[in-house]
C-alpha cells in the first residue's frame, strides 16, 4: 500500500512515498464550501486554441496517480483502441466507464451530470475546460491502482481532484485532437482523508492525499502530540498544521509608509533569527477592503502593513520576539505597532488576513476576482508592487495585494464587473507575471502552472529545461495519460512559439 508522509518541516506538500505506486501527495487546504459557486458567466469561455494543440506532456501534477502506470502501460500496452488516436475512442471510452462500475461498484462511478459539472469547473478560475466523462471515488489504494489499469487500458485521461480550490485550471478536463465531447477520469479524492499513522518522534505523520489540515490540526490537540516545524523564513503557512500543543501563538499588526519599508524590516527581523512563523504583507487597499468588510473588530489604518505570527515554546519568548520585532518596525518608520494580547485576540487579527480573498472581493458587490500570484527574490519585492500597483491604476482595476514577505511572494485579487474589464484584468496578470520573470523571479510561488500560467514556462526557465522536463515526464507517463494539457506550452502552440 501506498501511502504519503506528510512531514510538516515546512511545508504539507513535503511527501515521502514508501512503497509501491500510486503516490498521493496530500492537499485540500481549505473549506471546499467557499468554492462551489456557480460561475457560469465567465467559466465557460470556448477554447482558445485548436483542440490540437491541447494535447502536449505533463509532469508531476499528473504524477499523482503515480508510478502505477509503469505496470499499467507494462500490462496493457495494447489499447483496445483500433486507430491511430492519442486517447481512446468515445466507444472505449464507455466500455472503460462500464469496466470501472463493474469493479468498484455503481457508488463510486458518477456520469451524473452535475457531478461532472462540478469537477470540471471552479469559481476561482476563468480557464477553458471540458468536464470530465467520469468521476470515480475511489476509497483505498486498491481503488486507485484498478482506476489507473483502467485508464491505461482505454487510453483515458486521468485528472485527481482534491479541494478543488487550485487556480489555473490545473483540474479542468482538457480538449483532445480528436474532440471528444468530454475529457477523462476524475479522480476525486476525497474519500480518503484518513490519518494513518504519527510520527511523533519524527514530527511527521502518514494520511491518505484528501486529509485534511484542520482535521489534522484537531486529531493532533486531542491527542496532545506536538509536532516540530521551523519557522524562520517561512511565510506562507498560515493555513498550516499548529505547533500546539508545546508552543505559543503571537500575533501583531503593524503599518508603514510603502512596502519597501515593511520589506526591509522583515528582512532585518529574519536575519534576527527571532521566532517569526509567518509574516504577510498586505497593501492599503487590503486594510480598506479589510475595513469595509464588516468583520473585523478593528478599524485599521488604511496603509501598507505586515501581519507577523510569532512562534515560541514560552510566552515570555514570545514576548521577547515582540519586543524585537517592535523595534525593528518602528526603525523602518512604522507606526500602530498592535500586538495581541492573548489567544482570543490574535486570533481575531489573524482572521483579518485571513478573510482576504472575501474581503478583497467585498470591495466590488456583486464582482468577480482573478486570483493570481508571481514570486521574485525578497529585494525586488517592492520594485514589483509598486509597478503593478501602477499598471493596476492605468487600467482602471481594483485589486488588493498579499505577499508572503519572507519569501517574496506577491498575490493579486484583480476585481472585474464585465468582460471588458475582464480582458483588462487577464492583460494585467500577464504583465505582472512578465515584470516577475524580469525581476529574475518566476510566473507562480504557490498556486501552480496549471493551464494559466504554462505560456511563460520557457521564457522563465528556457527551451532546454522545459524540454528536460518533458522528456521526465515522458518517461513516467508515456501514453500522456496523466492530466494533460497542463503546465507545459504545447509544443505546437503560439504559446510556446510566443517566448521563442
Ligand atoms: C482563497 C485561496 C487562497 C489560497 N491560498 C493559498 C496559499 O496560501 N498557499 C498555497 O499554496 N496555495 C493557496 N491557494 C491555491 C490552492 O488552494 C492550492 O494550490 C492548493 O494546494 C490546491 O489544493 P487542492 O486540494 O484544492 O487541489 P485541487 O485544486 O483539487 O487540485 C490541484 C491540482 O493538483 C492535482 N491533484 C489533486 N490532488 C492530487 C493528488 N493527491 N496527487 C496528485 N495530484 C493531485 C489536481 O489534478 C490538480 O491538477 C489558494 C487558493 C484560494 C482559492
Amino acid at each position: 500500500m501506498s501511502l504519503c508522509r506528510a512531514a510538516y518541516r515546512g511545508s504539507i506538500h513535503t511527501t515521502r512515498s514508501f512503497s509501491t505506486p500510486p503516490i498521493l501527495l496530500p492537499s485540500r487546504l481549505f473549506s471546499q464550501s467557499f468554492f462551489r459557486q456557480d460561475d457560469r458567466q465567465w467559466r465557460n469561455h470556448p477554447p482558445s486554441r485548436s483542440p490540437k494543440h491541447n494535447v502536449t506532456k505533463v509532469l508531476l501534477v499528473g504524477l499523482a496517480i503515480g508510478t502505477g502506470i509503469g505496470w499499467g502501460v507494462n500490462q496493457y500496452s495494447g489499447a483496445t483502441t483500433r486507430s491511430s488516436n492519442k486517447y481512446g475512442s468515445p466507444e472505449d471510452f464507455a466500455k472503460a466507464i462500464e469496466e470501472l462500475t463493474s469493479h468498484l461498484g455503481p457508488d463510486k462511478v458518477s456520469t451524473n451530470p452535475d457531478d461532472l459539472d462540478s469537477h470540471g469547473f471552479s469559481a476561482n478560475d476563468y480557464h477553458p475546460g471540458i468536464s470530465p466523462s467520469v468521476v470515480v471515488y475511489p476509497e483505498t489504494t486498491e481503488d486507485v491502482v484498478l482506476i489507473v489499469k483502467t485508464a491505461t487500458r482505454f487510453k483515458m485521461p486521468v485528472i485527481p481532484y482534491s479541494g478543488a480550490t487550485s487556480l489555473e485550471g490545473h483540474f479542468r478536463a482538457s480538449y483532445d485532437r480528436w474532440q471528444h465531447s468530454s475529457g477523462g477520469i476524475c479522480v476525486d479524492l476525497n474519500r480518503m482523508d484518513r490519518i494513518l499513522k504519527i510520527h511523533p518522534e519524527d514530527s511527521d505523520l502518514v494520511c491518505q492525499p484528501a486529509a485534511r489540515w484542520m482535521d489534522i490540526n484537531e486529531t493532533l490537540k486531542e491527542k496532545g502530540i506536538p509536532l516540530f516545524f521551523p519557522w524562520k523564513g517561512r511565510a506562507d503557512v498560515w493555513h498550516q498544521i499548529d505547533p500546539a500543543p508545546g508552543a505559543t501563538i503571537g500575533v501583531a499588526v503593524a503599518q508603514f509608509p510603502d512596502v519597501k519599508a515593511a520589506t526591509q524590516a522583515v528582512a532585518e527581523i529574519l536575519n534576527r533569527g527571532v521566532g517569526i512563523q509567518c509574516v504577510e504583507l498586505v497593501d492599503d487597499v487590503f486594510m480598506r477592503a479589510t475595513n469595509t468588510y464588516g468583520v473585523s473588530k478593528r478599524k485599521w489604518a488604511e496603509k501598507d502593513s505586515l501581519f507577523f505570527k510569532f512562534q515560541g515554546p514560552t510566552e515570555r519568548s514570545l514576548k521577547e520576539t515582540a519586543e524585537i520585532v517592535k523595534g525593528v518596525v518602528k526603525k523602518y518608520g512604522a507606526n500602530g505597532f498592535e500586538l495581541a494580547r492573548n489567544r482570543e485576540e490574535a486570533n481575531e487579527l489573524w482572521q483579518d488576513r485571513k478573510n482576504a480573498h472575501y474581503s478583497g472581493l467585498a470591495l466590488i458587490p456583486g464582482s468577480k476576482g482573478i486570483a493570481t500570484d508571481v514570486c521574485v527574490p525578497v529585494s525586488r519585492l517592492p520594485e514589483l508592487v509598486h509597478e503593478t500597483k501602477k499598471d493596476l491604476a492605468q487600467v482602471g482595476l481594483v485589486s488588493t495585494i498579499v505577499g508572503h514577505v519572507g519569501d517574496g511572494n506577491f498575490h493579486a485579487l484583480i476585481l472585474f464587473e464585465n468582460d471588458d474589464e475582464f480582458g483588462r484584468a487577464k492583460g494585467a496578470v500577464d504583465r505582472m507575471v512578465k515584470r516577475a520573470i524580469a525581476l529574475d523571479g518566476t510566473c507562480t510561488g504557490e498556486h501552480g502552472v496549471g493551464l494559466g500560467k504554462k505560456k511563460y514556462l520557457v521564457e522563465e526557465l528556457g527551451e532546454g529545461t522545459v524540454a528536460l522536463m518533458k522528456t521526465i515526464k515522458k518517461a513516467i507517463d508515456p501514453l500522456d495519460l496523466f492530466n494533460p494539457g497542463k503546465l507545459y506550452p504545447d509544443e505546437d502552440s503560439p504559446d510556446s512559439r510566443e517566448h521563442r
